[in-house]
């Protein structure tokens, strides 16, 4: 079963995406702020974090940074959720390592379109195919495969 864990200080939000999720039949996990957030992926591995950007302690400008410089964590699929819906914002939002950008308030056919797509992207990620990420090591294959 796929583990979500949403990261919203919000308690309103966090009840509306987990009743959205747990609709779609995901299994959801809750953080209320960055600090636990991190912790909350160390003790319940999910396999996607939606994480809001405006939260106490440590925001989602942080803490996405922080997976992406953890090896373990780089490669976990993370869906912002924020109200930063001014236009600009998105292209920014998926420079900073996010996988995808959603506005509130939140779309419940967006959200699991995302969601299935951040999920697939996950699965196909070291294929061969794959040259948006992990092009380095596709690379390493590439060469040792011609042998030059
Ligand atoms: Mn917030």
């Amino acid at each position: 079963m796929t583990k979500v864990l949403i990261a919203e200080d919000n308690a309103v939000n966090r009840e509306l995406l987990r009743e959205l999720l747990e609709a779609r039949g995901y299994t959801v996990v809750e953080a209320c702020d960055g600090e636990e957030a991190l912790h909350m992926i160390e003790q319940t591995q999910p396999d996607i974090l939606l994480l809001d950007i405006g939260m106490p302690v440590l925001d989602g400008f942080a803490v996405v940074r922080t997976l992406r410089e953890n090896p373990r964590l780089a490669t976990l699929p993370v869906l912002a959720v924020t109200a930063y819906a001014m236009q600009g914002d998105r292209g920014r939002i998926l420079n900073l390592g996010f996988d995808g950008y959603l506005s509130k308030p939140i779309n419940a056919v967006a959200l699991g379109e995302e969601m299935e797509r951040l999920l697939k992207k996950r699965d196909g990620r070291g294929a061969p195919s794959d040259q948006s990420h992990d092009s380095q090591a596709s690379g390493k294959r590439r060469a040792a495969g011609t042998g030059k």
